[in-house]
């Protein structure tokens, strides 16, 4: 059944070898009842380990149950492990935060063929620990802490039961019931295989072995098997009888997919929760940053559309005319100093630009509003009524100047909001009389609230008739722009074209040089704006992304914490026949949880933000699936990230080496 050549192992620590093993050969048969015996020190549990599958040699072969151990993978070994091996560990190895039963029962989540399992609670009871089935180990004394160990080495049904010194901790009359217990499973067919230190024991074996400095020095079989007596409890195993299958233990279905996916999110909730604190505060970092995706994406969105939305109000399909500042012999002259613009090219645009939906001219100047004793500098903007057209300016509280008026050159003007409120307060400014710059006008009407852009305040104007503007107030001949509106944002481009072509037949100084006229494309500074919103937004998700990396971090250093503090449950797990794949799903699925939850808390939270910025600054933030969907996939896939590299790390272990690790 097992057969060992010239094995050898040494331990290394630093610079020092110790040889644990030298040139062991063993062969076990089916059904032997063994000791093997040996001071302390002299190597036993390293035989054991390495018989039970748990820790390789450095040199000899191995073959177990006809099978080369050396050549078999993780996945082969471990089905060895849960079918045919039940391992008792001198220090049992249970875990603290499972009951009894949940401990019992743990090697049944790792089988994978159908075949005959014991039930964890009858072999509890039938060990005497009936009334124990919920205790944790460590409400346990000594000696029931290893009936539980001894049943779950049990509960696979092996066909070879070890144990590390199984008497080592009780005291006699304990001891003998358990090699009693050893007997009776022998007694059924199991193979049995002991290691102790005492030599009275040895009396109840049918074969022993004694080990002394990594040497078997002796193997004798014995003739009788002393009884060892005492009350053993009823194994009732039956376990050499295949066809025994009512006998305690039935036949079971491994457990599926879907069932040990929801173990494992169960173990995974019971460790989260087992440290409630270390799990919010591993998790807050995953809340805040899916919080801060949310929030930040929420803004940047709301920049871009508030960038749209006042570039509207501008006038969007709008292109200004105005007079080149050009080079006469080198020098380069005053804006205007050079070219003309009047109602001459007003109207040609008109007339042959076709797709110019409104052509207004504009004359901008500064200029001293005085009402009563309050006064005002302000920009004063001559126009024609198409600027309603225009920059959307129809007049919130009175009316605008008309085309006659502009022709009369009345004194009628218009006020901004903010000069309307510096001079007049609250009171209604329609209908009085205001000085500019010493000249009486009376005011017609507000202007609508445009609010800034930039650091420019668009209600800071007076808006009065072009004729009036430039005959009465500043004595000019010429106007300093012209603001054409296209009919749609696709001929803003053809219009540009053709307005291009027009100003070339118009007069220019002689000498100058260049085109003489300049057209601005608001659309297309409409177009710069928005990619700035762009890559405000951008700056705003990456801020975001940050935090969630950071998040990241966060669990990964916690599930770091949490293998290493770990390392020893994993090695028994594996010890019991999990897989590298089971211990990696295990992990992967509580960082996952971990993530999950973070997620969940953040997008709340990222919620609440979002709702409490837009009611208290007024913005309007809206919550989009999108960045819901963002923030949680990408906390998850973080999460699992970090998460796996620990786990994998863990997982690689020896499993002795892995229960070595606390
Ligand atoms: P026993 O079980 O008979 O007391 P062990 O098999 O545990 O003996 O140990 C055999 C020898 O190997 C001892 O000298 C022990 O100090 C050494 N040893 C055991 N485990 C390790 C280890 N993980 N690292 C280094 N030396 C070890
Ligand atoms: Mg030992």
């Amino acid at each position: 059944m097992i057969e060992l050549t010239q094995i050898s192992k040494t331990y290394r620590m630093g610079n020092i070898r110790v040889p644990a093993l030298r040139d062991v050969s063993l062969k076990i048969g089916q059904g032997e009842f063994i000791i093997i015996r040996g001071a302390s020190g002299s190597g036993k549990s390293t035989l054991l380990h390495v018989l039970g599958l748990l820790d390789k040699t450095d040199t000899g072969t191995f073959h177990f149950m006809g099978r080369d151990v050396n050549r078999l993978d993780d996945c082969e070994l471990a089905l060895l492990r849960s079918e045919t091996v039940g391992f008792v560990f001198q220090q049992f190895h249970l875990l603290p935060r499972m009951s009894a039963i949940d401990n019992v029962a743990l090697p049944l989540v790792y089988r994978r063929r159908a075949d005959r399992v014991a039930d964890p609670r009858q072999l509890l009871e039938q060990m005497g620990l009936g009334r124990r089935l919920n205790h944790r180990p460590n409400e346990l004394s000594g000696g029931q802490q290893q009936r539980v160990a001894i049943a779950r080495a049990l509960v696979n049904r092996p066909s070879i039961l070890m144990a590390d010194e199984p008497t080592g901790n009780l005291d006699s009359a304990s001891g003998r019931e358990i090699l009693t217990f050893f007997q009776k499973l022998n007694a059924e067919g199991i193979t049995v295989v002991v290691v102790s230190h005492e030599a009275d024991i040895e009396q109840y074996a049918r074969r022993v072995i004694h080990i002394q400095d990594g040497y078997i020095r002796s193997d004798e079989m014995r003739a009788t098997m002393v009884a060892a007596g005492g009350i053993a409890w009823d194994s009732g195993l039956k376990l050499s009888r295949a066809d025994d299958l009512n006998v305690l233990g039935s036949r079971r279905q491994p457990p599926g997919r879907a069932e040990k996916f929801l173990k494992h999110l169960s173990q995974a909730g019971r460790s989260l929760s087992g440290n409630k604190m270390r799990t919010g505060l591993s998790a807050l970092g995953i809340v805040i940053g899916v919080a801060a995706v949310m929030v930040m994406l929420a803004l940047g969105a709301s920049a871009r559309s508030s960038v749209t939305r006042q570039f509207s109000a501008l006038g969007s399909n709008r292109l200004v005319v105005r007079p080149d500042a050009q080079n006469i012999g080198g020098v380069r002259q005053q804006m205007g100093a050079v070219s003309r613009l009047t109602m001459k090219q007003v109207e040609q645009i008109r007339e042959r630009v076709l797709q110019a939906k409104v052509v207004v001219p504009e004359v901008r100047g500064r200029g001293q509003i005085v009402w009563g004793s309050g006064n005002a500098n302000t920009e004063v903007v001559g126009t024609t009524p198409g600027y309603i057209d225009i920059y959307a300016a129809q007049p919130a509280h009175g009316r605008f100047f008309t085309e006659e008026e502009n022709r009369s050159r009345a004194r009628v003007a218009l006020l901004g909001l903010t000069v309307a409120r510096s001079l007049f307060g609250k009171q209604n400014p329609v209908g009085e009389m205001v000085k500019i710059n010493r000249v009486m006008f009376q005011v017609i009407g507000i202007l609508p609230a445009k609010g800034a852009t930039g650091p420019r305040d668009e209600d800071d104007l007076v808006v009065i008739p072009i004729q009036t503007a430039m005959r009465r107030l500043m004595g000019r001949e010429y106007f300093d722009c012209i603001s054409v509106s296209a009919s749609d944002s696709e001929s803003v481009g053809q219009v540009q074209e053709s307005i291009l072509k027009l100003t070339r037949g118009w007069p220019r100084l002689p000498g100058a040089t260049g085109a003489g006229y300049r057209i601005d494309n608001l659309a297309s500074i409409q177009a710069a704006f928005s990619a700035v919103a762009r890559t405000l937004a951008l700056l705003l998700a990456s801020v975001a992304t940050i935090s969630l990396v950071v998040g990241g971090i966060g669990i990964m250093n916690i599930m770091l914490v949490s293998v290493a503090e770990r390392t020893g449950e994993i090695g028994l797990r594996k010890a019991i026949g999990a897989t590298h794949a089971d211990i990696m799903a295990q992990f992967l699925i509580e960082s996952a949880v971990l993530c999950m939850a973070g997620g969940v808390f953040g997008i709340l939270l990222g919620a609440g933000a979002t709702l409490v910025l837009s009611h208290l600054a007024g913005w309007k933030l809206g919550i989009s699936i999108w960045s819901i969907l963002l923030g949680c996939g990408s906390s998850a896939v973080i999460g699992i990230c970090f998460g796996l590299w620990p786990a994998r790390q863990a997982a690689r272990l020896n499993p002795i080496d892995a229960l070595r690790h606390e």
